[in-house]
């Protein structure tokens, strides 16, 4: 089966390239606070909900004006694109995934993306649409044989890196069934607890890079605003960060693919932004550790190598419930790490005993029905070939 790939290597642009991005980046970034703006009015005033072609149509007439001329000298595409990221962010707001989309910030990573349409794609070269030369790319590692882009994203990050991020078709190949099952839980001392006891990815993993950020941020705060040094400060504050942001990535990378590689079926329990950040404690330990990220990392690579995922209901009380005798207590505080059932007076950790619950309940929802029991509650995602049904004689 033809799966989406994203590969994404580091871009060293051209001085001119890189006016021409920045120029792109910025009518980008434009193009969607304006659009959101629009989108949140219609809403709030006249309670409708605009859709791309609206917005899409109203941004044709926008380019027809004078003052906003300037808007015709980039390539239409990424603008375009910009408006479906945007849907894409209201589509996952609605659906509860996501808190409602915010302006896009100068001082923020900037991007910009072009379908097939707007760049040429020759001899392993790729030029972008209103460039005159390929794009120095260094490949870092090959695309796979045959490829053809179908869309790039060009970013900037806040350390002044360029990136491009290609999108592909490819057939992987689906590994070898595997017996072996796992639960995994979101740990607030740790990033993730297996329901086999494996506590993974402490915060002290990444302790030594905080304090060299606290150290650059205070630098940073210390210089004089507007001056030199100032930039140079912020700069090297955005390269710690930029580091760190690397060793998360390539932290949660590596998990997601280990337990995709042992386990044919894994099950999680998935969270829900919207309600999160009713608990300020939690939503920070969450942001910070990227769990909705590895989750998603998970859910594409099950289907890519013909694993299962089971999302369990965040409401299912994990926590609270005794895996040995299935008691339900009331209450248990975010500050409690060990209990003890008072019903069989079995001794649990917290983390591990909300892994077991989830492994063993993801288990019945995935062999009951193998699909969702509930919509928007819990999904299941079945890499497995469906079975086509032959009419019996
Ligand atoms: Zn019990």
């Amino acid at each position: 089966m033809k799966q989406k790939r994203a590969y994404k290597y580091r871009v060293y642009p051209t001085p001119e390239q890189q006016q021409i991005l920045a120029r792109t980046f910025g009518c980008c970034r434009f193009v969607y606070n304006w659009a959101l703006r629009l989108k949140t009015d219609a809403y709030y005033n006249e309670q409708q909900r605009l859709y791309y072609k609206d917005v899409s149509e109203r941004l044709t007439d926008l380019k027809k004006q004078d003052d906003y001329r300037w808007l015709s000298e980039i390539s239409s595409v990424p603008l375009q694109q910009a408006l479906r990221h945007l849907d894409k962010a209201f589509i996952t707001f609605f659906e509860g995934r996501t808190p409602y989309p915010t302006f896009h910030k100068k001082r923020n990573k900037q991007s910009a993306t072009y379908t097939s349409n707007a760049f040429v794609w020759r001899n392993g070269t790729i030029t972008l649409a209103k460039m005159s030369d390929p794009l120095n790319i260094r490949w870092s590692r090959p695309l796979p044989d045959g490829a053809v882009p179908s869309s790039v994203t060009l970013s900037k990050d806040c350390a002044n890196r360029y990136f491009i991020s290609i999108l592909v078709e490819e057939d992987i190949a689906h590994l070898d069934p595997t017996g072996k099952t796992v639960g995994a839980d979101l740990g607030l001392k740790s990033f993730v607890v297996l329901s086999n006891g494996e506590v993974i990815g402490n915060p002290r993993f990444f302790h030594k890079d905080e304090n060299k950020l606290a150290k650059a941020q205070r630098r940073h705060a210390r210089k004089k605003k507007g001056s030199k040094n100032r930039e140079k400060a912020r700069l090297k504050v955005a390269r710690v960060h930029a580091r760190i942001t690397d060793r998360r990535r390539d932290f949660s990378h590596k998990l997601s693919t280990r337990l995709i590689r042992e386990n044919q079926t894994i099950c999680v329990e998935s969270l829900h932004v919207k309600n999160m950040g009713k608990n300020p404690k939690l939503s920070k330990a969450i942001s910070d550790v990227g769990w909705s990220a590895f989750v998603s990392q998970l859910e594409y690579k099950a289907a890519w190598y013909g694993r299962n995922l089971v999302k369990i209901d965040k409401w299912y009380p994990s926590s609270k419930r005794c895996f040995d005798c299935g008691h339900v207590l009331d209450s248990l505080p975010l500050d409690v790490r060990e209990w003890t059932c008072p019903e069989c007076g079995a001794h649990h950790d917290r983390d591990i005993n909300a892994a077991k619950n989830v492994h063993a309940v993801g288990l019945t929802v995935f062999n009951a029905c193998g699909e969702a029991v509930r919509p928007g509650a819990v999904k299941t995602t079945s890499g497995k070939p469906r079975r086509s049904r032959k009419p019996s004689k």
